[in-house]
């Protein structure tokens, strides 16, 4: 069987509501609303993570945090993704173009050939983007006639705020920003967030400025005006974004393979515009803004019919479902679930196999959510509580349970994502029973009985001990 090429197209920091096929007015993403026309649309995607580090290691592991063990920028390499391995056994050249070089350290032996913006000579404050996307096309143009897996990650909108050329004139014509600007680029804190365009290669100054700021931004209060600028900011970014996306698209089209290539377009996770007060994302919340991102998925071969997907999945159920539209048997061992059967039912076609999905869960080292139904639970994460390696492990097998202990049930959050979308009404003490039963699978997922890893449950003591170990070589210990 011929399989279906793969563009998995990740956009770093990008909120689900800023896009046009998600509601939003303001018309940003001509390009990603076009493709998400015939695509499969999911309404609940949830990132595992509130940033990056850990959200791409579940994307490409498709296990969660408490399984893959990184929670931070300070990670070792992780082994090559068991679900690329499996790309390149059935012929697929791996290829990712991304923007900072920690990819390449901590994802680099999943792919065969990986590069990193940081690697090319450019302008950092105008070109940046813009060439990444350049090294993408041009490799397509000279490698489509092969099976790819092309892993692109783009930048924009994550701060600090840069703009290609053409854009950055249409918004000097704009009165918000004649009349903000100045005003804003002195700002001590907020400045950094949108340098002046320089010639430099590295503006060393600039990015350190930033870095400074960046660990002060979710501390400060802005008024108004500020916030209403970063979100105008935020907007044109998601608009060159959308540019980006635009332009590989076309050349999938020109190439003539568009129709024989699986489109997935996610974001790592979003970003908090003072929704909740905060700003960035991070170590700050586990709001929807930050957690909730876009997840389309264009799929050929099957009839044009868009569909869209209600259920709450998360990204680790990323890329098993793309494995398997792609028509690529997944051995039983691999922890990953597909969500195909949820995709065709979103089409209408008929003997859809539409099992319910587990519960999705979001963790970093300091907190953790479950989103379950319309419930969502937020609270501190208990894995940081551990007195020792030693006791971490022997939770892990089950052998001792975690309790709660009184202040951290105070800092429970249960918000009813029906009624209140925005998670302004904290629900937890109102309803207690169900902040009890979401907390119980916190306690599920902890002990490592959670859904993800449902499948090793039936397993022989030789196959859960080489999975044991298997987690244990991803840094779980
Ligand atoms: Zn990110």
């Amino acid at each position: 069987m011929q399989h279906p090429n793969i563009l998995l197209l990740v956009i770093d920091t990008l909120r689900a509501d800023y896009l046009g096929c998600y509601g939003c007015p303001d018309q940003l993403s001509e390009n990603i609303d076009q493709i998400a026309h015939s695509s499969i649309l999911f309404e609940s995607a949830y990132s595992a993570s509130n940033f990056t580090a850990p959200a791409f290691a579940s994307l490409f592991t498709s296990l969660y945090p408490a399984q893959h063990g990184v929670y931070d920028f300070k990670i070792k390499a992780l082994p090559p993704s068991p679900l690329l391995e499996l790309l390149k056994s059935h012929g697929y050249y791996r290829k990712a173009v991304v923007d900072f070089g920690f990819f390449k350290s901590y994802l680099g032996e999943s792919f065969d050939d990986m590069e990193s913006l940081t690697d090319l000579t450019v302008n950092w404050s105008t070109e940046g983007p813009l060439v990444e996307t350049q090294r993408a096309i041009e490799w397509l143009e000279q490698h489509h006639t092969e099976p790819f897996f092309l892993f692109l990650h783009l930048s924009p909108p994550h701060t600090p705020y840069r703009f290609p050329k053409g854009y950055y004139e249409n918004m000097m014509r704009s009165d918000l920003f004649a009349e903000n600007a100045a005003e804003f680029r002195s700002h001590e804190t907020l400045g950094p967030l949108f340098p002046e365009p320089v010639d430099d290669r590295i503006p060393t100054e600039q990015i350190d400025r930033y870095n400074q700021c960046s660990r002060e931004l979710g501390r400060i209060a802005v008024d108004g005006n500020h916030a209403s600028f970063v979100k105008y900011l935020y907007s044109v970014e998601v608009k060159v974004v959308d540019d980006l996306v635009g332009a590989v698209v076309n050349t999938l089209r020109t190439l003539g393979v568009l129709d024989n290539t699986i489109v997935s377009l996610s974001s790592d996770h979003g970003e908090e515009l003072w929704d909740h007060g905060s700003f960035s994302h991070g170590a700050s919340a586990m709001y929807n803004e930050v957690i909730r991102t876009p997840w389309i998925l264009s799929v050929p071969g099957q009839d044009e019919t868009a569909g869209v997907v209600d259920e709450n999945v998360s990204h680790v159920n990323i890329l098993p479902t793309i494995i398997d539209l792609a028509g690529i048997e997944m051995p039983d061992e691999y922890l990953g679930r597909s969500v195909r059967g949820h995709v065709e039912a979103s089409k209408g076609l008929s003997g859809a196999d539409e099992k319910p999905l587990p519960p999705v869960y979001c963790e970093t080292a300091r907190l953790i959510s479950v989103v379950d139904g319309d419930y969502k639970l937020i609270t501190p994460n208990q894995r940081t509580s551990f007195r020792s390696r030693k006791e971490r492990i022997r939770y892990r097998l089950g052998r001792i349970k975690q309790r709660f202990t009184g202040s951290e049930r105070r800092a429970l959050e249960l918000y009813d994502l029906r009624a209140d979308p925005g998670e302004k009404r904290n629900l937890a003490k109102e309803r207690r029973a169900v902040a009890e039963c979401l907390l119980s699978l916190i306690r599920d997922y902890h002990a490592g009985r959670g859904p993800a890893i449902e499948a090793a449950r039936d397993l022989t003591k030789e196959e859960e001990d080489r999975i044991k170990k298997e987690l244990e070589g991803l840094g779980y210990h």
